[in-house]
């Protein structure tokens, strides 16, 4: 990685952001603005315009505009795909001044940023790019005399709702099918992860996307995203976030126009070990790694720990010792294993959940507490806290930090009755070297994802997406294009 580019992109001031709609940078409608903070240090990074209701909807009036007059909507899939592939490409050969503004405003560590980010986003939007032109419709076994077409048309207005934590990734898993199938997309950053966002959709216009195809407006949640729920010009509304957001998008959706709503709600996802796992020191490890990247703010995270009986007391001092060896600090350095929680509300947030473990006389093994005050930053010790209760919140609550909660447990019966005892269904995993176990642990385990012997792996080819209340429809993989593409069926008589 070249240091002295990070560190003079790190000094580089950052300019007050402006929405972009109908292809133009513009103020909010009062003129309202919002400061952008580093969770690196604490310090005003710049301003954000703190958008409107008038702005939510300007930006969809432009979004039904470009997509009625079929200036991308019309344009044959594979145009779409020739300016998509441009797009990819510019994002991708600015991948490291990308990543470094993205780490000053939500605190991952460089180097899985730099992947996990720019470089993710590049492929998602190649991968859809390169599909577009290859899916077809069909023609329907019917009747002589009959003939049923079924199309798939571009969907419409999009609203897309997203998280800081890896915000160009699940940027790009909702922009990348969206776009290339032709719909029209309003995105709404989150408060504390939005510039890299506005920056690549400058370079969708500069790869040739016409105005008003990919509109961005910030500002807060209950405002500017409960606007886009609210409205009634959207077809679409795609999320990721909290359970509780959620909740409120649904309930405006069914007030409003009965908008399609699909919803990524996170976890609190089961990492079982068996006794028999093949290796315990490499599942101690790569555990470790599932709970405590990027501080644990992943919604995959494997948060909760069930390990048997036989091998706890030996595992969970493995695990500990990764956690306690783990780097934490300076995010822009590239030796560093956990960078800052993004937010001070994050950070808080995290401690509360080890505060109320402590109080109910839970063993906190390791971590439990913020680290580097001096900084500035908002950084916490990767926390292992064991002899978790299934009714405890720790167990039940999504932390969505670097905290990990430990329970064992006796039988398969019993792993899978813990491990299915929460409200959430999004990622899950088994060790074991017995085959017939794993097979009927990913059978019998309620998740979108299950891994074996081994945690957060995964790929652009594979649908994500969760059961239960983690949500409904897929991220990722072809699978993806369902909730851009509508199907319309011509019946014709012959
Ligand atoms: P959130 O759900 O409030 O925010 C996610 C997005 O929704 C942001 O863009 C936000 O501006 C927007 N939003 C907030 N309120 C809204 C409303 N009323 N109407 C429309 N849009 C709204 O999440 P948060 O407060 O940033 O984080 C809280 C918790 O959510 C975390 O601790 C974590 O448990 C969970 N979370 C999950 C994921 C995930 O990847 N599944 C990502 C971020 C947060």
């Amino acid at each position: 990685m070249d240091l002295s580019r990070i560190a003079a992109l790190r000094a580089t001031p950052v300019p007050p952001a402006l929405h972009l709609i109908d292809g133009a940078a513009c103020p909010a409608s009062d003129g309202g603005t919002m400061t952008a903070r580093s969770p690196i240090d604490g310090s005003a990074l710049t301003t954000l315009a703190r958008g409107t209701v008038a702005d939510a909807d300007a930006a969809v009036a432009a979004a039904r505009r470009a997509f009625d007059d079929g200036r991308w909507s019309g344009l044959a899939p594979a145009e779409r795909k020739r300016i998509l592939l441009r797009w990819a490409d510019l994002i991708e050969a600015r991948a490291l001044d990308l990543a470094v503004l993205g780490v000053r405003e939500n605190g991952t560590e460089i180097a899985m940023a730099l992947k996990a980010e720019p470089l993710s986003a590049a492929a998602t939007i190649r991968y859809y790019a390169e599909a577009i032109d290859k899916l077809t419709g069909e023609i329907a076994a019917t009747p002589p005399g009959t003939l049923g077409l079924v199309h798939r048309e571009p969907a419409g207005v999009v609203a897309a709702i997203v998280p800081w934590n890896f915000p160009l990734m699940i940027g790009a898993w909702k922009l990348g099918p969206a776009l290339a199938a032709g719909c029209s997309v309003v995105l709404k950053p989150a408060e504390t992860a939005a510039l890299t966002l506005l920056r690549i959709a400058e370079l969708a216009l500069e790869a040739g996307l016409p105005p008003g195809v990919l509109n961005v407006v910030t500002g807060e949640g209950p405002v500017v995203g409960a606007a886009l729920a609210a409205s009634m010009d959207v077809d679409v509304l795609v999320f990721t976030g909290s359970g509780a957001t959620g909740r409120k998008l649904l309930e405006a959706a069914a007030r409003s126009n009965l908008k399609r709503v699909y919803l990524e709600l996170g976890g609190k996802s089961p990492n079982i070990v068996f006794a028999d796992a093949p290796d315990l020191d490499e599942a101690a490890a790569v555990s470790a790694a599932g709970i405590f990247r990027n501080a644990g703010q992943v919604c995959i995270a494997g948060s909760r720990l069930l390990v048997e009986r036989s091998v706890h007391d030996a595992f969970v001092e493995k695990l500990a010792a990764h956690a306690t060896a783990l780097r934490v600090g300076d995010p822009l350095d590239p030796a560093t294993g956990a960078g800052a929680l993004n937010s001070e509300a994050q950070l808080a947030r995290s401690l509360r959940f080890v505060a109320e473990a402590r109080a109910q006389g839970r063993r906190i093994v390791t971590g439990g507490d913020r680290i580097l005050p001096e900084t500035g930053g908002y950084y916490m010790a990767p926390t292992v806290v064991a002899d978790v209760r299934p009714d405890d919140r720790l167990a039940r609550e999504e932390v969505f930090g670097p905290v990990l909660a430990v329970t064992p447990f006796d039988t398969e019966d019993e792993a899978i009755a813990l491990a299915n005892g929460t409200d959430y269904g999004l990622a899950a995993a088994v060790w074991t070297g017995n085959l017939g176990r794993a097979h009927r642990m990913v059978r019998r385990l309620r998740a979108g994802l299950v891994h074996v012997n081994t945690y957060g792996g995964s790929d652009l080819t594979v649908p994500l997406g969760g059961v239960k209340q983690s949500g409904n429809g897929h991220d990722k993989s072809l699978h993806a294009f369902d909730k851009y593409l509508d199907l319309k069926t011509a019946w014709i008589k012959l």
